[in-house]
């Protein structure tokens, strides 16, 4: 077998049992240090009831959290971004949040229903100046593609997944692997991200533990570690910031429902 990311040869590296009944076996990349499922055949079954998981009670704080960093991102080092994409982005609630920061976010998710965020979906073919795909490499059996694909859309990549550990990394030892819900099946290194960006002909950005950018130009290795400290972000987001587009995405909701009745009302 080889690892999807770099093409190195992977090793055995762990046994868990899934979704309290599956036995799942677990390579690693001796290249990349990418850790994968190597055949996640409950996949379906994972998102039978949702593609939320009941178990993801940190889903609010996160978001919370990476519309903050996401916009002092965008401040700091794109300024003058417009269109920007969410993908897999679940209820809305980030694009909410973002489009309340003044960012033109548009969303785009086969597989949730969206309650925050309607009215601004994706369009294809557009182009994004800005993606982000936060909580979404992990659940990937082919994250390479899922990423060329968000690259040739976008600009920038602005992702969030938990990197694996130096230590105490097999299942047991370290959450993310969610072995109850099954939905989480393929787990990154900083080298692994690295090699991702290689073969997309990017540069790599990340804190060293769960946000991370994939760009032509980047910000420093500094920075991205400032963006972990909630002070720092208060601080660089009060120094640049935008008016929200609350009201405004509310008179052009109120207008495309005014015009969708005048043309139901003509005869
Ligand atoms: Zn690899």
């Amino acid at each position: 077998m080889s690892c999807p990311i770099c093409r190195g040869a992977e090793a055995p590296f762990a046994s868990a049992t899934v979704l309290r009944k599956y036995a799942a076996q677990y390579v690693r990349c001796g290249d990349c240090g990418y850790v994968r499922a190597a055949d996640p055949h409950w996949l379906s079954e994972a998102y039978s009831d949702s593609a939320i998981t009941t178990l993801d009670t940190g889903i609010v704080a996160r978001n919370l959290d990476l519309a903050e960093r996401t916009a002092a991102l965008l401040a700091w080092h794109w300024p003058q971004a417009g269109a920007c994409l969410d993908h897999g982005a679940g209820s809305g609630l980030l694009v909410r949040l973002l489009r309340d920061r003044g960012y033109d976010f548009r969303w785009r998710d086969p597989y949730c229903a969206n309650l925050y965020a309607r009215g601004f979906e994706a369009q294809p073919d557009a182009h994004y100046d800005l993606a982000t795909a936060f909580e979404v490499i992990e659940h990937l059996p082919d994250p390479l593609q899922m990423l060329a694909t968000l690259a040739a859309e976008a600009d920038v990549l602005v992702l969030s997944s938990e990197l694996l550990p130096a230590t105490r990394n097999r299942p047991g030892e370290w959450h993310y692997y969610m072995l109850d819900s099954g939905q989480h099946i393929g787990f990154f290194s900083v080298p692994a991200l690295a090699a991702a960006a290689r073969r997309l002909g990017l540069q790599l950005a990340s804190d060293g533990r769960w946000l991370h950018v994939l760009s032509r130009r980047v910000p420093s290795p500094r920075f991205m570690r400032l963006l972990r400290k909630r002070r720092w972000r208060h601080w660089l987001l009060r120094h640049r910031r935008r008016a929200t587009l609350a009201w405004s995405d509310q008179a052009a909701l109120q207008a495309r429902i005014d015009a969708a009745a005048a043309h139901d009302a003509t005869p």
